[in-house]
């Protein structure tokens, strides 16, 4: 970022007039490099106490909203009643005098790799910039549009949501001209009561949406229709048997998956039917921005998925491991297992399924609906953790080779695990990050 300390007292209501240039911002005092801003937050810990240790790392000015006198010598020092409403106000500011074309990018599941792919695909022919990682909230999306270069001409924004009433806020501070919803999934149904409300909140992302823009949203998504009916802005679905922007799945491999809109054919280096759903979405932001297909289909065929997120590595053996522990709810289960189900592989399938967490009251329910996609496909299962465990028993005597692990019992997981797996046989471990998971990879992958 580039700010003079003049434009930030402007934008917060101070009267300070420097010209010294603010070129970065944190609310992390250990990440403060020098000429930076600090943000003081408010959360488990007061920020404030962090402020000197942010100086000493080279911050020239600070937000401040406690006893102005308690401030580090030698800062410019921004008074304000609230730093965090006062960070997005400054990103709010910094978006409009960048101004970028702004993406925006919601949904219960697909978020980070969509965006991931937008900005593959829109990179061939802007200048962009996109959320890192996964800062997607109240947070994260101020950081995010704050750290953007003066030079960017699309801003690709993920929108995450927890509650109603998040994604209007996200959407008013990041103004997108264009967004999308993925899907609606059951992800914070805790929070958010059902399906439908999920979806009402999903719509949030329009509050902030250009007059004159546009949404894509998923064609077999009924709840959305009725929702979208009022809406000034152009309306696009998309999927993959209906809808205005169709693909048909051609080849699916261990590391990419082919198909074709209309007569163009691409190419994504990840698995997945659901992929190409994402994919899609990344299409028609590309072709409304302008590029051709093939511009397309060349930021389609480089993009990177962002870490965990369905990735293979090999176990001690030299067995295949499929990795997908970032997180977990019943319709990203349902369609990993089928993918995984699909892909043609050599040796045994073999599945690890651990609890998917914060589901709510149907949470039980929901992982028992897993048993339709636990199919004879798969050699081996194994069930960890204890919603696990009634899916466990309504499938224990309709099938063999299924085995159940307490949640204290993951040293027995993994090492009937080992016992059990051969060289050529492929493992698909999937649950929420909250499970462990992902120990348990690390652990099958040494000797
Ligand atoms: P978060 O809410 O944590 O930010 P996200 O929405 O950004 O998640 P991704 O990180 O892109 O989602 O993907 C997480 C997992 O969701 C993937 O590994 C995959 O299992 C599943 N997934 C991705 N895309 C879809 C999709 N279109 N439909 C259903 N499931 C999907
Ligand atoms: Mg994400």
């Amino acid at each position: 970022m580039n700010l003079t300390v003049k434009e930030i007292a402007e934008v917060l209501g101070g009267s300070q007039d420097s010209t010294q240039m603010i070129t970065n911002v944190e609310f992390d005092s250990r990440k403060i490099i020098p000429n930076s801003l600090f943000v003081p937050l408010k959360g488990t810990l007061d920020g404030h106490q962090f402020a000197e240790q942010a100086k000493e790392n080279g911050a020239v000015a600070t937000l401040w909203s406690e006893d102005i006198s308690k401030a580090p010598e030698g800062l410019f020092v921004f008074s304000v009643s609230d730093t965090k409403k006062a960070f997005q106000k400054l990103a709010s500011y910094y978006r409009k005098r960048v101004a970028p074309k702004v993406v925006a990018i919601t949904g219960s599941n697909g978020k980070t790799t969509t965006k991931d792919m937008t900005e593959a695909v829109l990179a061939q022919k802007y200048q962009t910039y996109k959320t890192q990682g996964n800062y997607n909230n109240d947070l994260g999306l101020p950081y995010t549009i704050l750290h953007m270069p003066e030079t960017t001409e699309v801003l690709v924004l993920e929108m995450g949501m927890d509650h109603a009433g998040d994604l209007t806020l996200l959407s008013q501070i990041g103004k997108p001209d264009a967004a999308a919803i993925t899907l609606i999934g059951e992800a914070h149904i805790e929070s958010l009561g059902s399906r439908s409300g999920i979806a009402k909140g999903k719509m949030e992302i329009t509050a902030g949406l250009k007059k004159d823009g546009i949404l894509f949203i998923p064609a077999d998504e009924p709840l959305l229709q009725p929702l979208v009916s009022s809406l000034s802005q152009k309306i696009v679905t998309f999927g993959l048997t209906e809808g205005t922007v169709q693909a048909k799945v051609l080849k699916t491999t261990k590391e990419s998956t082919e198909f074709a809109i209309g007569e163009q054919n691409f190419l994504i280096p990840v698995i997945g039917r659901y992929n190409v759903k994402n994919a899609l979405v990344a299409y028609s932001f590309g072709h409304y921005f302008g590029l051709s297909d093939d511009e397309i289909a060349t930021g389609l065929k480089n993009f990177q998925l962002t870490k965990d997120r369905t990735q293979w590595s090999k176990a001690f053996n030299g067995a295949d491991i499929l990795s997908d522990v970032y997180n977990a709810n019943p319709t990203a289960m349902g369609l990993v297992l089928d993918s995984f189900a699909e892909l043609p592989l050599p040796g045994r399938k073999i599945i690890v399924l651990a609890d998917m967490l914060e589901l709510g009251n149907d949470s039980r329910q929901m992982h028992m609906q897993m048993a339709q996609h636990i199919t004879d496909a798969f050699a081996e299962v194994y069930l960890f953790g204890p919603e696990m465990n009634a899916l466990y028993h309504s499938l224990k005597d309709k099938r063999d080779h299924i085995y159940y692990f307490a949640h204290e019992n993951k040293k027995e997981l993994i090492e009937t695990i080992k016992k059990d797996i051969q060289p050529q046989d492929s493992l698909l471990l999937k649950g929420s990050n909250g499970m462990g998971l992902a120990e348990v990879i690390t652990a099958l992958q040494k000797k």
